[in-house]
């Protein structure tokens, strides 16, 4: 997964700026208001010029934006930009006898400097760099008001303050870069301990999950089980005569065989199932959400399956399995869970082999009342 886009939610923070240059414009005309009851300016001529004036402007600006954004989606940023440059142009134009209004000339390059990207910058500074010659050139009453000195020392102040956003476009690429690299240990750490807890949790011959897991797991679904949320049954599963099979054939076949009863097992098994390694030629399997009898058929389909498997390792011979199956009844505890199944198991060695036997319930209630 790679690092979240600065793009995220970008849509929204820029309707949110549309949104501020509404605000920004109603609030202007309803200051040209307020001004009305102080200015000297005979009041129709005020009207007229700060207050109409400006509304058709700014309100037509406004109105452009609005055209230009819903018509050019890939292009928001900019024209955002562009009306910030004009809405501050218009400002400086109306009172050319206010010099200072000049500081609203910084304006677009605030609003660039919310994307974080150099080009929109850049883009910015030129657009200040336009509107405050054109204000120079086309404007005769500002030209007429402002002293040279003032005019110069705009200019530098507007330049320190670009300088300064660039300032601001370093220091935030530099914490990206940190926040970047930071996030990416962090996935690669993450994806290293998912990884190492498999490896913890799983057998390396057989690829089933080993000892430790089961006791991990039987412990979590004992505790579910109690609680009545889901029915447990643990199946025990042992090869008939393995020893002998190591002592004829080897110990490297007997490793292929114990992978191929492993995979039978596994491949009759559910998402619902839990398929352990044991110990040696043991598996157990923990059954949920299933009823006695569907957790007897499976054990019995594995049980003939692997019965009917032949194995090239041990020149075509086959080999079979013991299995013990006990149900859990809530309360039985984690314990007699294993020993019932476990008691179950030695009986089916003990009565032929090769078959699967079953827990009986007058020994899960003796347990019970031990
Ligand atoms: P039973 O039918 O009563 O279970 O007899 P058995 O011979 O299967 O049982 P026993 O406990 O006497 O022998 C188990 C054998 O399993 C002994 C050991 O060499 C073999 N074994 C245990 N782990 C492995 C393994 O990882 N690889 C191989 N090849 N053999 C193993
Ligand atoms: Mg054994
Ligand atoms: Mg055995």
């Amino acid at each position: 997964m790679s690092f979240p886009s600065l793009a995220v939610n970008q849509e929204w923070w820029n309707r949110l700026l549309f949104k501020s240059y509404w605000a920004v414009f109603l609030f202007s005309i309803a200051s040209e208001c307020l001004y009305l009851l102080v200015t000297d300016v005979p009041a129709e001529k005020f009207i007229v010029l700060y207050i109409i004036r400006p509304t058709v402007i700014m309100g037509g600006i406004l109105l452009l934006t609005h055209i230009c954004m819903r018509f050019l989606p890939k292009w928001h940023d900019y024209i955002l930009i562009t009306a910030a440059t004009l809405l501050a142009l218009t400002a400086c134009f109306i009172h050319s006898s206010m010099v200072y209004l000049l500081f609203c000339l910084f304006f677009p390059v605030l609003v660039s400097i919310f994307y974080f990207q150099l080009k929109k910058l850049l883009y910015a500074i030129a657009n200040i760099g336009i509107a405050y010659s054109s204000l120079l050139v086309f404007d005769a009453a500002f030209r007429g008001k402002a002293s040279f000195a003032s005019i110069l020392t705009m200019g530098f102040i507007l330049i320190t303050y670009c300088i300064v956003g660039f300032g601001i476009l370093a220091r935030g690429k530099e914490i990206l870069t940190h926040l970047r690299s930071s996030y990416e240990s962090n996935q690669e750490l993450l994806v290293r301990t998912i990884l190492m807890d498999k490896l913890a949790k799983t057998d390396a011959l057989t690829e089933t999950y080993n000892h430790m897991a089961y006791h991990e797991y039987k412990d979590h679904l004992v505790e579910q089980a109690d609680n009545g949320r889901l029915t447990l049954h643990l199946a025990i599963l042992d090869i008939d005569n393995f020893k002998k099979v190591n002592d004829t054939y080897g110990h490297k076949a007997g490793d292929t065989v114990l992978r191929k009863v492993s995979a039978i097992a596994r491949s009759k098994t559910g998402s619902n199932d839990f398929i352990a390694r044991y110990g040696g030629e043991e598996f157990v399997i923990l059954f949920t959400e299933k009823t006695f009898q569907e957790a007897f058929d499976l054990t019995e389909d594995i049980r003939k399956e692997i019965a009917s498997t032949t194995h090239e390792a041990l020149s075509g011979l086959r080999v079979t399995v013991s299995i013990g199956l006990n149900a859990y009844v809530p309360g039985m505890g984690k314990e007699a869970l294993f020993q019932l199944a476990d008691t179950a198991l030695y009986r089916a060695k003990h009565t032929g082999k090769n078959r699967t036997v079953i827990a009986a319930a007058e020994e899960a209630l003796a347990s019970e009342f031990a």
